[in-house]
């Protein structure tokens, strides 16, 4: 894969290298000239099969090839899959971040953890504002979502306006009273569009999402009823759940307090930021609303995916060091399950039915809604932007196939909807989109402080020694004759219990004795061969005996 021809006179080209094909690690590049912009840099949470894996992280190769030509990063907005990526995007290429107030703020937190100060080119803006980077002049217009001060860009360029709807959905009643903006987005519909990139998290779901209001008013009355302690769980960037939430407590005589790292940095920041508001003497420290009546108090707290250490996955197995769940306590989970996360969520919730606590959760309750725009309000995106050409992204390939098909049925050529996924590259002209290309954009997988260091090979041994297990063979060889010196040893782990299988273990012993001998004075002057005939022995022998295949590590000392 050679490096990719800038595109020529009159021609955009738009490159996802992350976000397509998958929900996570959303970056994209719009490429003009010798400019190339940002959209997001966000990260992956680990799948099942990629263990001791902390994050994944977008293949940036093409970027670091151009890294003199890329000129800004735009965040639409301050979730982990357009955020997370930053600090380490940071140490690689430096170049100036704009996103909104919240977001920047998240940015902030995030970086601290890391280490390293914001990039001092990082500038706040407000939707409605306008920014000037090389051919291209980028505007932020405000949308809805599950995280306060999320917006989409609108990118004017030479060839022709590019609308990214970054997440969202169309909010009539949005908590802090800033719905999506309807009129810009009228507005540059009829000025002209050529490329429409919209959100397709939710494009297999008919009908509208609900306003966050109603998740408001379900909590409202859980919480009114509620006798004893209250404890919600929620994402800590659901800023305006953790409003509403509030405000029921305040209004049913309930004091707050925040439990879990992630909550309470996102709640200071926001109330820092006047994103949250409440009065005076709401707030109180978890060591002394534990002191109050239990139907005085309300605690917030993290945990609402069952994940191992989080302060609700803590408190369900009495694993907290302050809170106890006793019965007579209200736990209520305003989140859905992540896909992947839904055993871990049901375990917690079992183990809080068990110590007593009446347990609200699910998707059927009201007391979620998606952030995501489902299919009418996608269709009603589509006909405010009217682009000349459409391409879904931020979804699963299903979801894109999904949100195509809804292109096609508000009457978009069929030939102007174009599907790709991460790497691909697509070029558009005043009057074309094609796909002209590929670069590289697999994913970059963290350890601990490794980054990119774990790959494919690591990993398939990581999941052979987690399968069944490892078996080290040690053998002492005469170096001048070849012959073996003393008696093969074998030291195994997660293979089986040694001591119930010392006949096993020895068998094997003497197989790898019996073969090593029968070769000697042949072709055992070759280290690699004495470990292929081990391995091959031993393999076939503990196949035969258990149907298990355990790594096999032969270690040869010469003596
Ligand atoms: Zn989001
Ligand atoms: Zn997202």
């Amino acid at each position: 894969m050679g490096k990719l021809a800038r595109p020529g006179p009159g021609k955009l080209q738009f490159i996802p290298l992350g976000g397509l094909g998958e929900i996570g690690k959303n970056l994209s590049a719009v490429v003009y000239g010798n400019d190339i912009i940002l959209i997001d840099c966000g990260l992956a949470f680990p799948e099942p099969d990629m263990p001791g894996i902390d994050l994944v992280l977008p293949d940036i190769t093409y970027l670091l090839e151009n890294k003199d030509r890329v000129r800004a990063i735009f965040l639409t907005h301050g979730h982990e899959d357009h955020i997370g990526g930053i600090p380490y995007f940071l140490k690689q290429i430096q170049v100036p971040i704009y996103g909104t107030r919240l977001t920047l703020g998240i940015v902030e937190m995030k970086l601290q953890e890391h280490q390293i100060s914001l990039h001092p080119k990082s500038h706040p803006v407000d939707p409605g504002d306008t920014i000037r980077v090389g051919s291209f002049s980028v505007e932020f217009f405000r949308v809805n979502h599950s995280i306060p001060d999320a917006t989409g860009l609108i990118i004017r360029n030479p060839v022709g306006t590019i609308v990214h709807t970054g997440d969202f959905k169309f909010d009539h009643t949005p908590v802090d009273g800033h719905v999506a903006d309807f009129h810009k987005l009228a507005q540059v519909g009829s000025e002209g569009v050529l490329l429409l990139l919209a959100d397709s998290t939710n494009a297999e779901r008919p009908g509208y999402t609900p306003s966050e209001k109603t998740v408001g008013k379900t909590l409202d009355r859980i919480i009114e009823q509620a006798t004893g302690r209250v404890l919600v769980s929620s994402f800590a960037s659901q800023v305006h759940r953790i409003q509403q939430v509030v405000e029921s407590a305040v209004r049913h005589g309930r004091h707050v307090a925040v439990v879990g790292r992630s909550m309470e940095n996102v709640v200071q920041k926001a109330t820092e930021l006047h994103y949250l508001d409440f009065p005076e003497g709401t707030w109180m420290s978890l060591d002394n609303i534990l002191k109050q009546p239990a139907n005085k108090t309300l605690i917030l707290t993290t945990g609402s995916q069952g994940e191992p250490m989080s302060a609700l996955t803590r408190m369900s197995t009495s694993d907290h060091k302050k809170v106890e769940i006793m019965s007579g306590d209200t736990v209520i989970i305003s989140a859905t399950a992540i896909p992947g996360n839904e055993k871990m969520v049901a375990r917690t919730v079992n183990n809080l039915y068990r110590l007593g606590a009446e347990v609200y959760y699910g998707p059927n309750i009201g007391i979620h809604v998606s952030g995501h725009a489902c299919q009418e309000e996608l269709k009603l995106m589509l006909n405010l932007v009217k682009p000349k050409f459409f391409i879904p992204v931020h979804g699963e390939y299903r979801h894109l196939v999904h949100h195509a098909q809804l292109a096609r049925e508000v009457g978009i050529d069929p030939s102007h909807v174009l599907i790709g996924e991460n790497g691909t590259v697509f070029e558009l002209t005043k009057d074309s989109a094609q796909i002209v290309g590929q670069v590289p954009a697999g994913k970059v997988l963290v350890d601990g402080f490794g980054v990119g260091d774990v790959g494919n090979i690591v990993l398939r041994d990581r999941k052979q020694l987690s399968n069944d297990g490892i078996l080290i063979v040690v053998v002492g060889m005469d170096a001048q004759s070849g012959l073996l010196v003393s008696e093969p040893d074998i030291v195994s782990r997660g293979f089986v219990y040694v001591r119930e299988s010392e006949a096993l273990l020895d068998e094997a012993r003497s197989r790898v004795k019996s073969a090593l001998t029968a070769m000697e004075g042949g072709n055992l002057s070759e280290w690699s061969a004495i470990k292929a005939l081990v391995r091959d022995t031993l393999g076939r022998f503990l196949w035969d005996r258990t149907k298990r295949r355990p790594m096999i590590l032969p270690i040869i000392m010469e003596v």
